[in-house]
């Protein structure tokens, strides 16, 4: 572990300093990750980096450096934009699903009306055929009579 005269942190090693046992990087940027810091060391600095960890609470430590090695992995891709461009591209694509959901709940809609509608003439033509039956029965029993 970093302070204990082992290897020093990532953080240590780039920056060329002693780890001890208080370092803030130590924990979430091992030696062997160096590639991680050096990335966030880039886009953010480390002495910000350090402060905005220490602002943080030691519970949330863990997910504000995973947030921040994504933003700068998201910043070195796209220098310009950075996780904006992920986000608006998400964005377009929630709006362009919902749109695809409204779509087909109006052609379920109209679906529905149709078969309603055909529900409705299948029961007429039943409706007919059984009253020609009848008629059909009726004329039957009358040429019988006659
Ligand atoms: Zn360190």
């Amino acid at each position: 572990m970093a302070g204990s005269g082992g290897t020093p942190c990532a953080s240590c090693k780039l920056l060329r300093r002693r780890c001890t046992a208080e370092c803030v990087f130590a924990p979430y940027f091992p030696a062997e990750e160096a590639q991680r810091f050096a990335m966030v060391h880039r886009v953010f600095g480390a002495s910000n980096v350090s402060k905005m960890l220490q602002e943080v609470p030691a519970a949330q430590r863990a997910d504000a450096v995973s947030s921040l090695v994504y933003e700068a992995n998201a910043r070195v891709r796209d220098p310009v934009y950075g996780c904006v461009a992920a986000i608006s591209f998400l964005q377009q694509q929630v709006s362009h699903l919902q749109m695809q959901l409204a779509l087909a709940h109006a052609e379920t809609s109209a679906l529905q009306l149709q078969l309603q509608d055909e529900r409705q003439q299948h029961i007429l033509v039943q409706n007919a055929h059984h009253q020609l039956m009848l008629q059909e029965a009726c004329l039957k029993q009358e040429s019988m009579w006659t």
